[in-house]
């Protein structure tokens, strides 16, 4: 293969589910066609898969200018020696910038060995990345959340991870149109060397986290699990999602799968109501994206008030359940 890319393109790494491309790969096609745009590169989109006819159309339409799609059941679900034996050589020959991949499970097992392969070096957990210099900076939150630090890479492609809901996707436009180039990967099933011996499904069947405009988040200060009920019907009445301070969920009142946080899930609902949260520096790094928060505490000087836009000084239990006949009411 030629060298198709040159030094200011971006590569996406995007991972697809029930044949429609994840949120997040369409968040972080919507940041490389930013940055393409201000240093005059392209946008090349990589998806790897079993049922990928949509893919390259897809990818396109959110921003890609090119779309590599490898269509192999070895390819799904993901294993990280089937992905290396398609991407290595790839990208060795795009030769981009940056390879953008999602920090979420497969991201984060990906992003090192790649950068390995490629002898270069990886940048997790990022939340921003801009042009600079002629370069690439790359943000990311360290110290607990409490501070942030800016990092240029000396090696070409810097593989990096981003945060999920640190960027807005592109939007989709079915227009745009672009080259795909369908890759066949040759890949050797002796140099697996992993398996899924079985999977299990989420038990929590609560509204997803990642998507909902409203969360409904609670922690030490619900005081047990039913203060969770309480939250968790204010929840369903405003048709939003229960998440939870990491306090909360290592206590079992709330599943761990609806820990907000460093640690949890990242959201960026329009509205976040945090009943009886302190606000430490771990869990707002999960929540700081939410474009309204509200706080009820009990302590007036509690340091989510630093944060909140509206603040209630007051009993979390009780201000949830006057919502809920409140709003129950307003609905007969
Ligand atoms: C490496 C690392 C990673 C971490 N990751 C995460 C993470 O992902 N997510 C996370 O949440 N934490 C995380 N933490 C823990 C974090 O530092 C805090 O300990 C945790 O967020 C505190 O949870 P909390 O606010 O529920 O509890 P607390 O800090 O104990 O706060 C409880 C609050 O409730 C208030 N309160 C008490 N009673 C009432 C009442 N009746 N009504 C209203 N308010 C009341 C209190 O005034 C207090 O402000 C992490 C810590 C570390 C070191």
């Amino acid at each position: 293969m030629n060298r198709l890319c040159s030094r200011s393109d971006i590569a996406v790494l995007a991972e697809f589910a029930d044949g429609a491309p994840l949120p997040l790969a369409t968040e972080m096609l919507g940041l490389a066609r930013r940055l393409a745009d201000e240093t005059g590169g392209a946008v090349t989109a990589m998806a790897l898969g079993t049922g990928m006819a949509g893919a390259g159309d897809a990818l396109l339409a959110h921003g890609a200018d090119r779309v590599f799609v490898a269509d192999d059941p070895a390819l799904a679900p993901y294993q990280a020696d089937a992905w290396m034996a398609v991407l290595v050589d790839t990208l060795r020959d795009l030769a981009p910038a940056a390879v953008l991949a999602g920090h979420g499970a497969v991201g984060a097992d990906l992003a090192p060995r790649l950068a390995f392969r490629l002898e270069t070096a990886a940048v997790t957990d990022c939340i921003a990345v801009s042009a600079e210099d002629g370069g690439l900076r790359f943000t990311r939150p360290c110290y607990g959340g409490k501070a942030h630090e800016v990092i240029s890479v000396k090696t070409a492609p810097a593989v990096v991870t981003l945060r999920a809901k640190s960027h807005a996707p592109a939007a989709p436009d079915d227009s745009r149109r672009g080259e795909v180039v369908a890759l066949s990967p040759d890949i050797d099933p002796a140099k697996v060397r992993t398996r899924i011996v079985e999977k299990r499904r989420d038990t929590d069947d609560g509204q997803r986290l990642d998507t909902a405009r409203v969360v409904i988040a609670g922690g030490r200060g619900l005081d047990g699990a039913e203060g969770f009920q309480i939250a968790g019907d204010l929840a369903d009445t405003l048709g939003g999602a229960l998440g939870a301070s990491r306090v909360a969920c290592d206590l079992g009142w709330c599943p761990p799968s609806r820990q907000i946080g460093l640690s949890g899930r990242t959201v960026a609902p329009e509205l976040y109501l945090a009943l009886g949260i302190s606000g430490a520096a771990q869990h707002m790094s999960g929540c700081a994206g939410a474009k309204t928060i509200v706080a009820v505490n009990t302590d007036a000087q509690a340091p989510i008030f630093k944060y909140c836009r509206f603040g209630v000084i007051g009993d979390c239990r009780e201000l949830a359940a006057a919502l809920i006949e409140a709003l129950d009411n307003s609905a007969k």
